[in-house]
């Protein structure tokens, strides 16, 4: 009889897997033999060999064996378990702050033990905190491992050893039975060089002794590369059929009203640039098509994303729809609706705001206003998708700020807002411009449209890195800008999510420098202020009221003074730069030269550095956001939101950038050629991930 394909093969019959530890597995994703093959190392330690006790530095990860001297326990700022070994070269001190007297009794003076782990600088000089170990009766009675160790993914109750031994057995298994199977066609494989799909798993979960643990962990050997890639073609191939599903879907066919937005165009003080007609002819395309829209709108700080936001709104509205604009906060949402209205009011369009704030009759009017038709745009946060929120015929969803919301979300959103079988339009913005790499990956189901160019007479702003030392100096200099008839923002960030505390250092900055500086004008605004105080303070700021504006990151977004030609940011070190970069935004505006100081607090991290020097260095968004991505990684640029999609388990894509235009190719052959390698595909890499793709 032939072997069971190893997808078939329950967990259950592996030695040491009884249902407990099976229901472990399934947390993890793991429901079968094959599954164990893909649950990859995310890395490696060398116990090929002993090293010298003598030999070792600080920051090693090292194996070591000798005899205990001696065992005691310390008393400090934590008690702990101290105990010396030796070996023919040197000493060195383990140290653990859990144990038990077990535990301490095993480790007698005179035993012999080999442990593994990282050397660092402790009570005693170099000491190994919490080393894994094994007491011997003798050094030959444990062969050292002919293979570098991998560590893996694993969940409470589940250690390392056990997980070890368990994907040893199913490795000999894929050995006797060498069918996992490999979906990739074969002329692909052979067009990218890719490595076999078994070779590519054993050289993962065994690699050789003389592969350099860089290597490995640098993901560049060839079998990372075989299982990157297959990975990023699953996340894609997910992310198209999604795409798909959506094309067949029927959508409000939208044709503009060309008087109503000739009528606007005409009420705007400027014209637009090329860059913004090119994008919202994209769009109009879009709508007047037959299924939904699904298009992401970038472009840098200040390219004039809103006024492309405003006439796509009107093509829907003009053509006797609904649209609705969501911003992923209250103060963006209001910054919106305080433009919209100003240019829709008077071309006769009702504006209409919702958030989760809005409470008693207000909400309620505004709901009656919605399902009348009354209410023709309707601005504000995710209360806009509340299960009793209804709308009359919603055509268009304009999403702000897009890389706070993920795919599912995406998705979610615009089924909830389908009704009659009629699916709304959907335009994404996003704040700052998406690397490339994360363009193609995460945003993979969205057509794209680029505002590449600024509005005319925006001059370049100068950026300097200062140290909070010197902050004499840079408020001197503060004063002496405001009395030539400058404005200036200071803004103050803290790492703490907490908005009050937020708003409490910036209200003690705003005191500091009333006091430090009594003839300017001294400002303040804070997310805990009331809109309509919020209102206040930003009028007096845009009429020249207020010389200096403290604020905390709420002046982020939105904002428009174009006479502020100063930006003090605190603590800039603590921002990602898509967020640095959004700020400085504000200043620059006019034609006068702009100065944006990054106030940091000594001493900086080597990274901390790179960072500010990326931001002193270009104004470019689009470069901006490369450096991101890869000082950050994507988890940190895209937001925890995000981590459903994209958190891969050998996939980096900052590292593996190189490989996405072959999976983007790939992709569209397999969709053609290969559709029944698709599902297979997906389930091995997203598992119970891609539910949300069936929504
Ligand atoms: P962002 O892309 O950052 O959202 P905004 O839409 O807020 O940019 O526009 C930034 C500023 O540029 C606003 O004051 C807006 O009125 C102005 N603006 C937009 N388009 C143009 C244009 N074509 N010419 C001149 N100014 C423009
Ligand atoms: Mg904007």
């Amino acid at each position: 009889m032939s072997n069971p394909a190893l997808d078939q093969i329950s967990l259950t019959r592996l030695k040491g897997v009884g249902p407990a530890l099976e229901k472990k597995f399934n947390q993890l994703g793991i429901f079968n033999v094959q599954d164990l093959l893909f649950h990859l190392p995310f890395r490696y330690e060398d116990r090929t060999r002993v090293h010298q006790i003598g030999k070792v530095r600080v920051g090693d990860h090292v194996q070591l064996q000798g005899e205990i001297l001696s065992n005691n326990i310390q008393f400090g700022r934590r008690r702990s378990l101290h105990c010396v070994i030796q070996d023919e070269t040197g000493f060195i001190s383990l140290r653990f702050f859990h144990f038990s007297a077990a535990q301490k009794q095993s480790l007698a003076t005179g035993n012999l033990i080999r442990c593994y782990g990282e050397v660092r600088r402790g009570r005693t000089g170099m000491e190994i905190y919490h080393p894994e170990y094994k007491i011997l009766s003798n050094f030959d009675e444990l062969p050292v491992e002919d293979s570098l160790t991998p560590i893996y993914p694993a969940t409470e109750g589940l250690q390392q050893a056990r997980l070890r031994s368990v994907i040893n057995q199913a490795l000999a298994l894929m050995e006797e039975s060498p069918d996992v199977q490999d979906h990739l066609p074969a002329e692909l494989v052979k067009q990218l060089e890719l490595e076999r799909l078994t070779d590519a798993i054993r050289l993962l979960h065994k690699p050789p002794i003389d592969a350099p643990l860089s290597w490995i962990n640098a993901g560049i050997n060839p079998g990372q590369k075989r299982l990157a890639f297959e990975e990023l073609l699953a996340h894609r191939l997910c992310m198209r059929r999604l795409r798909d599903v959506s094309n067949q879907q029927q959508a409000a066919q939208l044709s503009a009203d060309d008087k109503l937005l000739t009528r606007y165009l005409q009420s705007l003080p400027f014209t637009l640039t090329n860059a913004q007609q090119l994008a919202y002819l994209e769009i109009s395309q879009d709508l007047n098509g037959l299924c939904p829209m699904l298009r992401l709108l970038q472009g840098d700080v200040g390219s004039g994303k809103t006024v492309v936001a405003a006439l796509t709104a009107l093509h829907a509205i003009g053509s006797g729809y609904q649209a609705a604009i969501m911003a992923p906060t209250e103060i963006l949402a209001e910054q919106h609706f305080l433009n919209f209205e100003q240019w829709f009011a008077p071309l006769g369009i009702r504006v209409g705001w919702l958030s989760g704030k809005t409470k008693g009759k207000a909400r309620s009017h505004q709901l009656q206003e919605l399902v009348s038709g009354q209410c023709q745009l309707l601005i504000g946060t995710h209360a806009l998708f509340q299960d009793e929120v209804e709308y009359k015929n919603l055509g268009l969803i304009i999403i702000d700020e897009q890389h706070r919301f993920g795919v599912h979300q995406r998705l979610a959103l615009r089924d909830k807002a389908a009704s009659n079988s009629i699916n709304p339009h959907q335009l994404v913005m996003t704040a700052t411009p998406i690397p490339r790499t994360l363009a193609m990956s995460a945003y993979a189901d969205l057509d794209s449209s680029i505002i590449n160019e600024l509005p005319p007479g925006r001059t370049p702003v100068n950026t300097v890195i200062i140290s909070s030392n010197k902050r004499g100096e840079v408020v001197v200099r503060i004063e002496n800008a405001c009395k030539e008839g400058s404005q200036a923002y200071w803004v103050c960030t803290l790492i703490e999510e907490s908005e009050a505390l937020q708003c409490e250092a910036a209200e003690a900055t705003a005191d500091r420098l009333r006091n430090q500086l009594p003839q300017i004008k001294v400002g303040l605004i804070h997310g805990r202020m009331k809109p309509k105080e919020k209102a206040d303070v930003m009028a007096e700021f845009k009429q020249g009221q207020i010389d200096l504006l403290v604020a905390t990151t709420v002046i982020e977004v939105g904002v428009d003074v174009p006479n502020a030609s100063l930006m003090v940011i605190e603590n800039p070190e603590r921002l990602g730069l898509a967020q640095l970069h959004q700020l400085r935004g504000r200043i620059g505006r006019g034609t006068i030269q702009s100065h944006c100081i990054l106030l940091y607090q000594a001493p900086l991290s080597e990274a901390g550095k790179q960072r500010l020097a990326v931001m002193r260095d270009s104004t470019d968004g689009f470069y901006i956001a490369e450096k991101d991505l890869q000082l950050r990684g994507p988890g940190q640029v895209l937001g925890t939101q995000q981590t459903g999609m994209m958190t891969f388990r050998v996939a980096d894509i900052a590292r593996d950038a190189p490989l996405l235009d072959s999976v983007k190719e790939a992709s569209e052959i397999i969709l053609q050629n290969h559709d029944e390698i698709v599902e297979p595909l997906i389930r091995r890499w997203l598992g119970e991930r891609e539910h949300y793709a069936n929504v």
